[in-house]
């Protein structure tokens, strides 16, 4: 039998220190009206050993799923799915962190109109999208540690007209137009090409096939060659001006990936995309797409169970656990970044070094010094402020997430290093709540780019994160998981499920 744990997925307000005072907040049930699925599992032929088990290791988007593709391509058989999570809440770099009575995102934010797996997701699950716009800040002011160098204007007052706002976006067009020229439709097509090209991940069976490698995934799609080269290396070939790499892209790496543009071209392509507009949230926190992919899985998830150690035993895996405990697993699927985390593998795998990028970030319910930033008043600060690659910018961007009124206002930064109690002390004329969260984000970026193995070992230990060297977001951790979820099914003898809850050809109707 396959069965659910309860802890994680019910009504749950949760306390975690990092740094101290890291607090994360969950406030929302979640409830389905979709029957449980059948789980998949492996044939009677392949658990000749007490090995039965699929086990994944980490409950993000990528081990979330994990599970669910698996289950949702195969045929129903009999043998355990089991997800390890060694924190006491599903999600991983989905987390929401609660100021003041509301909640925001506290890692991964926004999701682009077409992510597709994670719109459908949203969309089986019955999971609305957030109705308060985060992410839509337009109301940009690029900082180079001593003034703003552009602006765009201040919104129009809320209840404008329509006539009014757009006409406000024309303007913001005209000035943006004005400061970037030309190079700023080559920036768009640049980011426009990279996503058609990541839309044949979505193309149906029949005309896909399954990586077992990284770099013969890139190469199908044709994004390959930009990893090998940085994003100012490419963005010149396209034909941008300088003065749009160093402020207008810079500003946009910096907020998405914490890094400059040195970073390869793919991650920077997707950086690119994610400043669109359309961009889009899970009401109630992104963390519940983990959760529902986890629970439409059936799988059985151990949370606060962390895996110590991976030993090869012949035909499976063992898995220890840090409560003593051992699992035998046919297969095993490794679903976080190796890079960080303290896993002993027997005999010990393989990896290029990787680097993960540490993101600060700063919750402040309070309001900023305009004397900061060279203003007379905070209503003159833009709301969302973005900086340049300078030595003495101490913060990547702040944004405004929630304006209470003209003195009580909820903001997130985002720096590289920690920002103490003095320097927020210059940044912020108050402060009543501050909420500091480490995350080792997403990786470093570099080019040429090398990648890990799918596969560890040549047998069925997998790692879905060694995709999440080409571009860190909760899509390309779906599409890694998606193509390692295919590849298990390729190599053992699982039968097909005749009628998938998402089939390909519901894919094409989100498409087009
Ligand atoms: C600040 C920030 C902003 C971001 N913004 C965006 C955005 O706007 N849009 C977007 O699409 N993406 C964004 N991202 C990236 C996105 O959040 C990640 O790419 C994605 O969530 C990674 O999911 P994952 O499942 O691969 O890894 P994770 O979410 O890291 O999941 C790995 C899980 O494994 C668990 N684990 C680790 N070791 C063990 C062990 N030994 N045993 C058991 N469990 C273990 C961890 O606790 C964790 O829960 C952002 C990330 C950050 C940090």
């Amino acid at each position: 039998m396959v069965r659910m744990e309860p802890r994680g997925l019910t009504s749950q307000e949760e306390t975690e220190n990092d740094d101290g005072d890291f607090r994360l907040r969950r406030r929302h049930p979640l409830t389905f009206s979709m029957p449980p699925l059948f789980l998949l599992l492996l044939l009677s032929s392949i658990h000749a050993s007490a090995a039965d088990d699929i086990c994944i290791v980490g409950s993000g988007i990528s081990g979330s799923s994990t599970a669910f593709f698996l289950t949702n391509y195969t045929a129903p058989i009999s043998a355990q799915l089991r997800v390890f999570e060694r924190r006491d809440r599903v999600g991983g770099r989905l987390a929401t962190v609660s100021v003041a009575g509301d909640t925001f995102e506290a890692g991964g934010s926004v999701i682009h109109p077409r992510n597709l797996h994670v719109r459908r997701f949203a969309d089986l699950l019955g999971l609305a999208a957030r109705d308060d716009g985060e992410g839509d800040d337009d109301w940009l002011g690029i900082w180079d540690g001593a003034r703003f160098v552009f602006s765009t204007l201040p919104p129009p007052p809320p209840g404008s007209s329509w006539l009014r706002r757009r006409l406000h976006a024309l303007l913001n067009s005209l000035l943006l137009l004005r400061r970037y020229g030309l190079s700023l439709f080559r920036m768009d097509s640049f980011a426009q090409e990279m996503l058609k090209k990541f839309l044949l991940y979505y193309n149906d069976f029949e005309s896909r096939p399954v990586f077992d490698n990284v770099e013969d995934m890139l190469k199908w799609s044709g994004l390959y060659g930009l990893t090998q080269r940085t994003l100012e290396e490419e963005l010149i070939d396209a034909g941008l001006n300088s003065q749009t790499i160093s402020e207008l892209v810079t500003v946009i790496t910096r907020i998405n990936y914490g890094q400059s543009v040195s970073i390869s071209g793919l991650a920077g392509a997707v950086s690119l995309a994610g400043s669109e507009s359309g961009l889009w949230a899970i009401k109630g926190g992104n963390w519940q797409l983990a959760a529902g992919l986890l629970k439409t899985a059936n799988a059985t998830l151990h949370l606060q169970e962390g895996i110590d150690s991976i030993s090869d035993a012949g035909d499976y895996y063992v898995l220890k656990s840090n409560k003593g405990h051992e699992y035998n697993c046919t297969v095993t699927v490794v679903a976080t970044p190796l890079d960080e985390v303290n896993i002993t593998f027997t005999p010990p795998v393989s990896i290029p070094p990787r680097k993960m990028q540490h993101t600060h970030a700063t919750f402040v319910r309070g309001l900023l010094n305009p004397k900061f930033f060279g203003l007379s008043s905070v209503s003159d600060i833009p709301e969302l402020i973005g900086t340049m690659e300078l030595p003495d910018i101490p913060f990547s961007s702040i944004s405004v997430l929630k304006k209470r009124n003209q003195h009580d206002m909820t903001y997130k930064v985002f720096s590289r290093a920690k920002l103490d109690d003095s320097l927020l002390a210059q940044i912020f004329s108050t402060r009543e709540e501050t909420i500091r969260i480490d995350w080792p984000a997403y990786p470093h970026y570099h080019a040429p780019e090398d990648f890990a193995p799918i596969i560890l070992d040549g047998k069925h230990l997998y790692y879905v994160n060694s995709f999440e060297s080409a571009a860190s977001a909760m899509e390309t951790g779906a599409v890694a998981a998606e193509n390692v979820a295919r590849l298990i099914i390729s190599r053992l003898p699982l039968g097909l499920r005749a009628s998938p809850l998402l089939s390909s050809e519901k894919r094409c109707r989100w498409s087009s």
